[in-house]
């Protein structure tokens, strides 16, 4: 096999890897604790559903534009306008196949050879394999977590050099569930303006935020930020709408055009259907969202202090996303059953195989030392699944 280097260098999304591994135990029969899950736990609510369905049988079967149907841009324009203080013109603003679709095109244009992508860590799995598809390098800036895994503009403009074109912020941020205020982001803002450097802002989280914290669209605090920005957000999160595959992009004209190209001979326009759906979610009532959040919120409520009482282990409190992030080094270096734990990959891969629950390893997202713990669960599964983890780590020599 000849495969391009590109192909060789890829590794698959771990992510969806360990969920996949997970739900086939579970439909074997094992009874998997499932933490390793990326997306909500809800069903898509009713009226999103039936919107769906109506588009179907009114024949909405056909290709839309390319950058996706009138109707979801207007839905997607008000959005902005409206929860993010954001002005976009309908030309800017191109709908794609999951906001990893938007992530994938906007690094495809703003980034090749030579350039350099800063990549604050821990960091969400597929922007580091998204900068490598494109030829570029990431320059991956470890974050502290007494900072709460904020990139300081210190650390942002000790990374900064002649290459440096994009970098990639994520707030509320997956693994760690981390909300920038305004007053960090404009900060940070600052510093991308002086050296013109383009900033993917992943907004995916936005809505899933607890303690009535209210996330900044960085684009929103300066004019000059929003023509290096590309506001990249969907529908997967907030409305349970994983499968659908819904994501979309606001940027300025010349890079919302060139995602548009790019998209014209790789996908085309996303699903007709699901896009009828997401006017639904976008224009309809919000309230499943807020009926959502408030069970995330005691969810996580209830795992961080079940994971707080485990000895030895430290944990943020997150603000945002459904996912806890716990430091587990304490244990490195104990040994289960003679063989020794190094770290969080052979203490996540012990748990799958010895007590049946899966999560995902930190090295994935840039951090050996900790754990990704998502609590897109049941209360059921966060309390038996900590309960176990708990007994596994008192069984260590
Ligand atoms: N960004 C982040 C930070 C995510 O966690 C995810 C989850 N998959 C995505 C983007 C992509 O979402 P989508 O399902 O819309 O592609
Ligand atoms: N974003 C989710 C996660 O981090 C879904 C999986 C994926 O798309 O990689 O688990």
């Amino acid at each position: 096999m000849r495969l391009a280097a590109r192909a060789l260098n890829i590794s698959p999304s771990p992510t969806l890897t360990i969920d996949a591994q997970a739900k086939k135990m579970q439909a074997a029969g094992v009874q998997v604790i499932n933490f390793s899950a990326g997306e909500p736990d809800f069903d898509t609510p009713e009226h999103i559903k039936q919107a769906a369905i109506t588009a179907l049988k009114k024949g909405m079967t056909k290709y839309t534009p390319v950058t996706g149907t009138l109707e979801l841009k207007q839905a997607i324009r008000q959005k902005l306008k409206i929860d993010n203080q954001l002005d976009y013109r309908l030309e800017e603003i191109v709908v794609t196949v999951g906001a990893k679709h938007a992530l994938y095109n906007a690094i495809q244009v703003l980034c090749g050879v030579g350039d350099e992508v800063i990549l604050p860590a821990p960091y969400w799995v597929s922007y580091l394999e998204q900068i490598k598809l494109a030829e570029s390098t990431p320059v991956i800036v470890p974050t502290k977590a007494e900072n709460n895994f904020k990139l300081t503009p210190e650390e942002l403009t000790a990374a900064i050099n002649e290459r440096t074109k994009l970098i990639i912020l994520n707030s509320p941020a997956n693994p760690t569930g981390t909300v920038y205020t305004a007053q960090e982001m404009a900060a940070l803002g600052e510093i991308l303006v002086k050296y013109k450097i383009y900033l993917i802002s992943d907004e995916i989280y936005e809505k899933l935020v607890y303690n009535q914290i209210k996330p900044v669209s960085i684009a929103a605090l300066d004019q000059k930020l929003k023509e290096l920005t590309v506001v990249v957000n969907g529908v997967s999160k907030t409305y349970a709408m994983t499968g659908w595959r819904i994501g979309y992009a606001a940027a300025p004209l010349a890079i919302a055009k060139a995602m548009a190209d790019i998209q014209s001979h790789c996908t085309s326009n996303p699903t007709s259907i699901a896009q009828a759906a997401s006017v639904a979610a976008l224009s309809g009532s919000q309230e499943d969202v807020s009926a959502m959040v408030a069970v995330f919120q005691k969810r996580r409520d209830f795992m961080y202090q079940e994971v707080s009482t485990i000895p030895g282990v430290s944990c943020n409190l997150p603000q945002g996303a459904f996912y806890l992030f716990p430091d587990f080094s304490a244990y490195f270096g104990k040994h289960f059953q003679g063989k020794e734990i190094k770290g969080a990959s052979d203490l996540a891969s012990a748990w799958l195989e010895k007590i049946q629950v899966a999560a995902v390893p930190g090295i994935v997202f840039g951090d050996d030392r900790f754990i990704r713990l998502s609590y897109a669960t049941s209360w059921e599964d966060i309390k038996e699944g900590v309960n176990r983890i708990k007994t596994f780590l008192t069984c260590l020599a």
